[in-house]
C-alpha cells in the first residue's frame, strides 16, 4: 500500500525511530492536525520526548509493530531500520517510503547498482568482500576510500587508503565485513538534492544545498549554493535527483548527495531515504519545509513545489560545542538577527553527536553568510572559510 487516499488530519501517524529526524518529522506533523507514535528504544529518544505516544521498544517488537498497524500510515527516520520491519508493516498499513526502495539505500553496493541502471555515473568502484577481492581489486581505484556496504554514517565506517597494503588493513580493521572500494575524488564541491514523490507520481524538489563536510560530518548548507556550483550543474543535479526517485517508485522524501568533481563533473555519491540533514533549512527559509514533504507524501495531501523565500546557511551544532556538559552561551547567538535555533533535546553532549543546529535566514545569501560568520564566531565553531579549506583536504 502506498497511501494514495487522503488521510486526513486528526488521523494517527507512525514512525520508525526516533531521533531528531523524527522529531522534526513530529513537529510538522502536529502542526498540520496528525496524533504521532514513535517507535524507538531509547527512552530519551528526541522525537519520543515529543509525539504524543512513544513505544520504547525494538524495530521488529511485534507488539510495537501491532501499534503502528493500528495507525493511518506509517514512515520511517532511521535509515537502517531494518527494512523486514517496514515490508511487514506494508501489509497492513500503509507505508512510505516502501522497504524495496530503502533496502537499496541501506546498501552502498545495491545503491550503486541502482545508480548505473538509472545512467546516473557514480565514483569508479569495486565490491570487497574478501582478502581475495583485496589482491585483484584494479589499481586506478586507489588511492581510495574503503566504505562498510552497511551501516555507515557522518564518516563512519570509513578509511582513506593509499596502497593496496593499507587496503589490506583497513578492510580487516572494519571486520572483514562486505565494502565497497571507491576512487579518491578530487571535490570541488559537494551538493545535495532533496526531492518528494507522492504515490501519484508528483514530484517536487528544494533548493540545491551546497554542503562543507569536516572529517566526514556535514557542517555547513548554504541555500542557494555558492558561485562555484554552476545554474547547469544544479538543474542537472536536480533532474538526476528526480530521476532516481522515478526509477525507485519512491514515495517519501529522497534526498540524493552529489560531488562536483574538480573540472566540473557531477557524480552521484549516495541517497537518504528520508529527510537530510542539509534540507534543516526549509523549516525555516522555505514556505514547505522537508519535514511538511514527508507528512504530505505519507498523506496524499496535495504535494506542491516549496518556494524559498529567505537566503540560508546551516550550522550543525556537534557535541564538541559542549565543554564539560556546559552548553553554548545560546543567548548570544539568538541576538542575532535570523537566527534560528533548533536543539534536539538530547542531555549528554558527546563530541560528534549532533546537538541541535542553527540556520541563518537573510534577504540575501551575503547577509546570511555575514551573520552565520558571526554566529560561527561566537559559537566558537572554526571560521567558516577554513571549514571550506578543511573539508577539501585529503582525509
Ligand atoms: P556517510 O554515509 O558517512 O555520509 P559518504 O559516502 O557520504 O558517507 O562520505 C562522507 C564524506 O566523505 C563525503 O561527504 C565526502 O566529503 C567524503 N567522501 C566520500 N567518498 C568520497 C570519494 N570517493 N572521494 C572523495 N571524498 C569522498
Ligand atoms: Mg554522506
Amino acid at each position: 500500500m502506498s497511501g494514495a487516499a487522503f488521510v486526513a488530519p486528526g488521523a494517527t501517524l507512525g514512525v520508525l525511530g526516533g531521533g531528531q529526524l523524527g522529531r522534526m518529522f513530529v513537529h510538522a506533523a502536529q502542526r498540520l492536525g496528525y496524533r504521532t507514535i514513535v517507535v524507538d528504544p531509547d527512552p530519551a529518544s528526541p522525537a519520543g520526548l515529543v509525539a504524543h505516544e512513544h513505544v520504547r521498544a525494538d524495530y521488529l517488537d511485534a507488539v510495537a509493530l501491532d501499534r503502528l498497524a493500528g495507525c493511518a500510515a506509517v514512515t520511517t527516520e532511521f535509515e537502517n531500520v531494518p527494512a523486514a520491519a517496514l515490508a511487514a508493516l506494508a501489509k497492513r498499513v500503509a507505508v512510505a517510503p516502501g522497504a524495496t526502495a530503502v533496502a537499496v539505500c541501506q546498501d552502498r553496493a545495491a545503491e550503486k547498482a541502482a545508480f548505473a541502471s538509472s545512467g546516473v555515473a557514480c565514483a569508479p568502484h569495486a565490491a570487497i568482500a574478501s582478502p581475495a577481492d583485496v589482491e585483484r581489486v584494479d589499481a586506478s581505484l586507489l588511492p581510495g576510500i574503503l566504505k562498510t556496504a552497511r551501516l555507515g554514517y557522518d564518516g563512519k565506517g570509513q578509511r582513506t587508503v593509499g596502497d593496496r597494503t593499507a587496503l589490506a588493513a583497513a578492510f580487516a580493521a572494519l571486520g572483514g565485513v562486505p565494502c565497497v572500494l571507491e576512487r579518491r575524488l578530487a571535490l570541488a564541491a559537494e551538493i545535495s538534492v532533496v526531492v518528494a514523490r507522492n504515490a501519484r507520481g508528483d514530484v517536487v524538489h528544494l533548493p540545491v544545498h551546497d554542503n562543507v563536510h569536516v572529517g566526514g560530518v556535514l557542517a555547513v548548507t548554504r541555500v542557494p549554493a555558492r558561485a562555484h556550483v554552476d545554474a547547469a550543474t544544479q538543474a542537472e543535479a536536480t533532474a538526476l535527483a528526480e530521476r532516481l526517485a522515478r526509477a525507485l517508485d519512491y514515495v517519501g522524501v529522497l534526498c540524493v548527495e552529489f560531488f562536483v568533481v574538480e573540472g566540473g563533473a557531477l557524480v552521484a555519491n549516495e541517497m537518504a531515504p528520508r529527510p537530510h540533514n542539509s534540507g534543516h533549512h526549509s523549516i525555516d527559509s522555505c514556505d514547505v519545509s522537508q519535514f511538511e514533504l514527508q507528512v504530505r507524501t505519507l498523506t496524499g495531501a496535495p504535494l506542491v513545489a516549496p518556494r524559498q523565500h529567505s537566503a540560508a546557511v546551516m550550522l550543525n551544532l556537534l557535541g564538541d560545542l559542549w565543554h564539560d556538559g556546559a552548553a553554548p552561551d545560546w543567548a548570544r547567538v539568538l541576538t542575532l538577527r535570523g537566527a534560528h535555533l533548533h536543539l534536539y533535546g538530547k542531555d549528554d553532549a558527546r563530541p560528534g553527536r549532533k546537538m541541535g543546529h542553527l540556520t541563518i535566514t537573510a534577504a540575501s545569501a551575503a547577509d546570511a553568510e555575514a551573520t552565520a560568520a558571526e554566529a560561527a564566531h561566537r559559537l566558537g565553531l572554526a571560521p567558516l572559510a577554513a571549514a571550506t579549506r578543511q573539508a577539501r583536504r585529503p582525509r
